[in-house]
């Protein structure tokens, strides 16, 4: 069986001293060992969050990272940086990151490839808009996304990836996908996977649904076949939110 994930988006939102304190709320709620609950904070926010999760069942995430080691990049985040924190998770791809930060489907394999490298479990984000949506192309977009992200990437390595689905239309608007739409893309998604690898393998990996994720909507969501779990922006920066969430 697959664990369900659900992981906070906290995008560039929280101060350390505003995330030590929304970290503090999460940690005495009530939460389902169950379910594997994720941070995925600003890198300035690293630091002080491992701290305050240590000892507890919640994991910790970055939003980006570079594929090089080291050298001359200028304000980027290498791996051995994160690794050295000992951050769990690595966002991949994010669609703000494809569309404000010019990150391409290759940009996203090398960044894949290096979170395997070093052991850190990448949540690789794929999602089309609006338009391609509207032009009947989601499944064609969100495919090749899929494949390109994991090109070269060996059938043992599968696992370990996590896989968001989040149409960019459903992102911070408060439209979420419909249930059936969601999970249609997502069962979509693991076939591509089965087609390319082995059914077995497909059976394994987990994809979420992202894009206006709320203590209302969550429920259904996880209720149907193939989704997974979820990667949350808005809903994750409060506690009784996030834990709403967690608990689904
Ligand atoms: P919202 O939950 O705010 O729509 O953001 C979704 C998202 O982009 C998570 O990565």
């Amino acid at each position: 069986m697959r664990k369900p994930i659900i992981a906070g988006n906290w995008k560039m939102n929280k101060t350390i001293k505003e995330a030590v304190e929304l970290v503090k709320d999460i940690k005495s709620g009530d939460r389902d060992d169950n379910v594997e609950a994720v941070l995925c904070v600003p890198f300035t926010n690293l630091m002080e969050v491992k701290r305050e999760i240590e000892g507890t069942n919640i994991k910790l995430g970055a939003q980006n990272m570079h594929w090089e080691d080291s050298g001359a990049f200028t304000g980027e985040i290498s791996p051995l940086m994160l690794k050295e924190i000992g951050i769990d998770y690595v966002i991949i791809g994010h669609s703000e990151r494809r569309q404000y930060f010019n990150e391409t489907d290759e940009t996203v394999n090398k960044k894949v490839k290096t979170a395997l490298k070093y052991d850190i479990n990448p949540i690789v984000c794929v999602g089309e808009t609006l338009e391609e949506r509207e032009s009947g192309k989601e499944k064609e977009v969100v495919k090749a996304q899929v494949l390109k992200a994991l090109e070269d990437i060996e059938e043992k390595d599968i696992e370990s990836i996590v896989i968001a689905y989040e149409p960019i239309w459903a992102i911070g608007t408060g439209k979420t996908a419909s249930n059936k739409d969601a999970n249609d893309i997502i069962s979509f998604i693991r076939e591509t996977i089965g087609n390319k690898y082995s059914k077995d393998i497909s059976e394994k990996i987990r994809i979420q649904y992202g894009g206006s994720v709320k203590p209302a909507n969550i429920s259904e969501l996880m209720d149907e076949s193939d989704i997974d779990g979820a990667l949350v922006g808005g809903a994750s920066l409060k506690s009784e939110d996030f834990l709403k969430l967690i608990n689904f």
